[in-house]
């Protein structure tokens, strides 16, 4: 059970400086503890510190609190819910916010590099070499919550999961005319809702209060410097050592016992963008092309997808969080496994691999489980039949391609069981050697991960809606006179070919000829003519 400060307290503040867990806060000249931070001093004195060393015995235990409580303040309005189509959001997408979003995610396993103040910062050239960006975590209470002042510390405490929360400021930036000028109101109910906190009945509020306030403070807690050179009509423009997003206030709600005592009843961030806004996220000088206005769109289930694999699958969620950045450049991205595997476990770990036969057994077991993750998520990899043939992809793949119908099914194992390759064999030698030249040739999207609601923003500003209209009408004209699943199937048996060889000779996965075949989703236009060409269909 927490001790709790009662209203009889004199503010000596005797007893907060002595507090090993940092439970003890000030708020208004008023001491209360944080319920989710005090442990009674458990592995650090026999008796509670702050007990001992209060004039007048306090604090007290805290009891389960009984009836209703008393709100001692009113929250404030904060900014308007994200994800209004219970989908996705635009956020800003440049290369600093994606960066940083790599910095939270990847964090020990990045290149870290001693500037010539001897600070250590990650570095990354942009334009050819032409500009860098340079990110350094400042020693604030977020970042070094439990380890003290070292810049190594400071990396090893930030957490994975404020990469999600680095991403919903970066959404809430959007909504703002002049983000680099206007701050925004974010309060624990919103960022509990985005992340899929508020399903989390194992957690109480104090529990959850406290993990979104430390979420919340450690993408604040980086500090950019940017120099980007001149682009077109847009001016070079550097930017000196500036948080990334500035913490202007965090407001805390209590609710009062009987006694007097404040309880943590909720939390509101006002939250500002440093100037970087004023160079990638800027409307107005967009249009005259003196500055740029990148976005992109943050499907909230990936948010939830992180909160629930962090533990589990680290891996899987680094290459998601940069997916999310590089499938903004186009759906095909040519991308080898080795830096796939660089992003998801490191330059070290894969050295290490390298050199050391366990250790390569491991990281592969990993790696393959890790895609299964994207997969099952719905971003599907496409392997590079040339590079990346069905002998040395992971055995869910395979497992996958068994048909649901079970005369194909029973086809399959006959094929199966004639070919060179069977589905039970074991991995070929030097399977890790032809990894390490194997590529994914694109990753299919979830349907919330689509481009569309800032590719109708861009027409909408280019065409105007009359036009949007003539276009719909078009797309739709193409639909209706589209190849279906049907069409396909029937064309594919009268060949006599099954959906393996299909998926063979078109260069695509035997699922994705499935539920092509099921209607489960429309053929894009070049996987029409794709289809049309392989299948001679009119
Ligand atoms: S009991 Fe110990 S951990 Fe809890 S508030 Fe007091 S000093 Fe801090
Ligand atoms: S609880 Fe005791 S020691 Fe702490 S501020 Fe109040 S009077 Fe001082």
């Amino acid at each position: 059970m927490a001790y709790k400060i009662p209203s009889d307290c004199m503010a000596c503040d005797s007893c907060r400086p002595q507090c090993p867990t940092g439970a003890i806060e000030v708020d208004n000249g008023q001491l209360w503890i944080d319920s989710a931070l005090c442990n009674n001093c458990e592995g650090y004195h026999d008796k509670p510190i702050c007990v001992e060393s209060c004039p007048i015995d306090l604090p007290v235990i805290s009891q389960p609190k009984k009836g209703r409580a008393k709100i001692i303040d009113d929250r404030p309005f904060t900014n308007p819910d994200l994800f209004a189509n219970g989908k996705n959001n635009p956020f800003a997408s440049a290369i600093i916010i994606w960066e940083a979003c790599n910095l939270l995610s990847q964090r020990q396993s990045l290149t870290w590099q001693q500037s010539e103040g001897r600070e250590v910062v990650y570095q990354r050239s942009i334009n050819q070499g032409k500009g860098e960006i340079s990110l350094k975590i400042l020693d604030c209470s977020a970042a070094a919550s439990l380890a003290k002042q070292q810049d190594s510390c400071l990396v090893e405490s930030l957490d994975i999961r404020a990469a999600c929360v680095h991403l919903i400021y970066a959404a809430y930036a959007t909504t703002l005319e002049k983000p680099w000028e206007q701050d925004f109101l974010i309060s624990d109910r919103q960022i509990e809702e985005y992340l899929g906190l508020d399903k989390r009945k194992d957690l109480s509020k104090p529990v959850k209060l406290n993990l979104i306030k430390k979420l919340a403070q450690q993408p604040c807690a980086i500090e950019a410097t940017i120099y980007s050179p001149r682009q077109g009509r847009i001016d070079e423009f550097s930017i000196e050592k500036e948080n990334l997003w500035h913490l202007l206030e965090v407001k805390h709600h209590f609710y009062e016992d009987e006694l007097g005592c404040k309880h943590l009843a909720g939390l509101t961030f006002r939250i500002k963008a440093g100037m970087w806004a004023k160079h990638f996220l800027n409307k107005h000088a967009c249009r005259d092309r003196k500055a740029f206005y990148q976005y992109s769109s943050l499907p909230q289930s990936l948010l939830e997808m992180v909160m629930s694999n962090w533990q589990q699958h680290e891996g899987a969620v680094r290459m998601m969080l940069w997916l999310l950045f590089k499938t903004r450049m186009g759906r095909e991205q040519r991308l080898t496994v080795p830096t796939l595997m660089r992003i998801a476990y490191g330059e070290k770990r894969l050295h290490k691999a390298n050199c050391d036969r366990e250790e390569r057994k491991r990281l592969l077991r990993t790696f393959e489980n890790d895609l299964l993750v994207l997969n099952d998520y719905k971003l599907k990899p496409v392997f590079d039949t040339v590079t990346y043939p069905p002998e040395i992809q992971p055995l869910w793949v395979k497992l996958s391609a068994i048909p649901d119908d079970s005369d194909e099914a029973i086809d399959f194992w006959i094929n199966d069981g004639s070919s060179n390759n069977r589905l039970t064999d074991a991995s070929p030698r030097g399977k890790w050697n032809s990894l390490m030249n194997a590529r994914i040739v694109q990753f299919e999207l979830p349907d919330d991960w689509e481009q569309t609601f800032a590719q109708l923003e861009k027409k909408r500003q280019k065409l105007g809606i009359s036009k949007l209209k003539n276009i719909a009408s078009r797309k739709k004209l193409a639909i209706e006179s589209a190849i279906s699943g049907e069409h396909v199937a029937s064309a594919r048996k009268d060949k006599g070919w099954s959906q393996r060889e299909l998926a063979k000779i078109t260069g695509k996965s035997q699922s994705w000829i499935r539920d092509i075949e099921n209607g489960r989703f429309h053929i894009k236009p070049e996987d029409q003519s794709l289809l049309q060409q392989v299948l001679a269909l009119d």
